[in-house]
């Protein structure tokens, strides 16, 4: 269906209960805030899935980044249908929905669509769209969708190539309206960061200088984003931006990293690491690993571990390498064994409960 469909068929629905669902990341999250907002202000109203009220519809925005993702989206989408029989159920995100049963009450809103349809950059979702992420109190300002770098591992690209960035003004407009509303930090997210054309160094300082904003954190950062610039805003602006980055690194091997397609090295990473912890105080680290690449070897692991124990991460997402169907690494014949990305996984796993039990308890993102 296309966006104007979309809202024609909200505008036509008798019963107003809605509840939206989303999987997977932050973009997604704050994709069906927007989403809420728009059939909120359309006049339907919000209920939680445990409510008594019944749904009239539900929209689902799901995530295909690893198989256990997609099919979880996919499974929630049938359930849906069974308790609700009645529901409108309107799919959009990144799942590949040729797997569902076929079902009148099934709409779908492609990427595309759903672009268009959230293609007014100034809308701002209010406190009271109580999402699992932003915990009332932050917001999810997404700026940037879409990916073309085909980390060889990865699904997203072949899902949402079209890029897109939204204007530092409209960013800043965004901004000051979800202050307006009460949120207290902004949390600036986008599939790709480093794809974001007007630089996120610029957007950053462009909100510390023109907005209120008490806080300014990060989903996740790409290396590739941390230049002397953008660590100057962390002294410039000490109070007002985080001293926590999650940087996905993937692994500390330059063979795998160059097999990821990853855009930088190891000496990279260390270099830009060593600025970070000089130039921002107290500073806090997390990351994601994928354990099991193709072609992982004991050794390729083994720098992987030195490199995180040596950085000293307070948090490690870390993946067993599982391969998506069309993506190059999928085409990679010296696989891992289970068993042994299980071990691997565990032993990067317990680095971080040995570097900061207590902060790695206390974090929600
Ligand atoms: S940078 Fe790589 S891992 Fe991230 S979305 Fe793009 S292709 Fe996927």
């Amino acid at each position: 269906m296309t966006s104007k469909q979309f809202l024609t068929l909200i505008a036509n629905l008798k019963h107003k209960f809605f509840f939206s669902l989303f999987f997977g990341c932050r973009v997604n999250a704050a994709e069906s805030n927007l989403i809420s907002q728009i059939l909120i202000n359309a006049g339907l109203k919000p209920i939680s899935e445990t409510d008594n009220n019944i749904p009239s519809l539900i929209v689902v925005n799901t995530c295909s980044i690893t198989q256990k993702g997609e099919n979880e989206s996919l499974r929630k989408i049938k359930s849906l249908s069974i308790i609700y029989p009645k529901a409108i159920i309107v799919i959009t995100g990144c799942a590949s929905i040729s797997a569902l049963p076929k079902n009148k009450n099934f709409y779908f809103l492609n990427n595309i669509a759903k672009k268009n349809l959230l293609s007014q950059n100034t809308l701002t979702y209010s406190p009271k769209i109580k999402d699992r992420l932003s915990k009332y109190h932050r917001y999810l300002l997404n700026i940037q969708i879409g990916c073309n770098q085909f980390c060889s591992y990865c699904i997203v690209p072949y899902k949402r190539q079209q890029l897109w960035s939204l204007p530092i003004k409209d960013a800043i407009l965004q901004t000051k309206k979800a202050i307006d509303l009460g949120f207290t930090e902004i949390i600036i997210t986008g599939v790709n960061l480093e794809k974001y054309t007007p630089g996120l160094t610029n957007l950053t300082q462009s909100l510390l200088q023109k907005t209120s904003a008490p806080l300014i954190s990060f989903g996740s950062i790409p290396l590739n984003c941390i230049n002397d610039d953008f660590l100057k805003l962390f002294k410039e602006y000490k109070s007002r931006i985080t001293n926590f980055l999650h940087i996905p690194l993937q692994s500390g091997s330059d063979k795998i990293l160059k097999l990821m397609n990853r855009p930088y090295t190891t000496q990279k990473i260390t270099k830009t690491i060593e600025n970070c912890k000089l130039k921002i105080e107290n500073l806090k680290l997390g990351t994601d690993i994928i354990v099991g690449f193709p072609t992982e070897t004991e050794t390729d692991f083994q720098q992987t571990y030195n490199l995180c124990q040596s950085i000293g991460f307070t948090k490690i997402h870390t993946f067993r390498y599982s391969p998506r169907p069309g993506t190059a690494s999928s085409k990679l014949l010296q696989t891992v064994n289970k068993k042994t990305k299980k071990y691997r996984s565990q032993l990067i796993r317990n680095l971080t409960f040995q570097t900061t039990p207590p902060f790695h308890q206390k974090q929600d993102n």
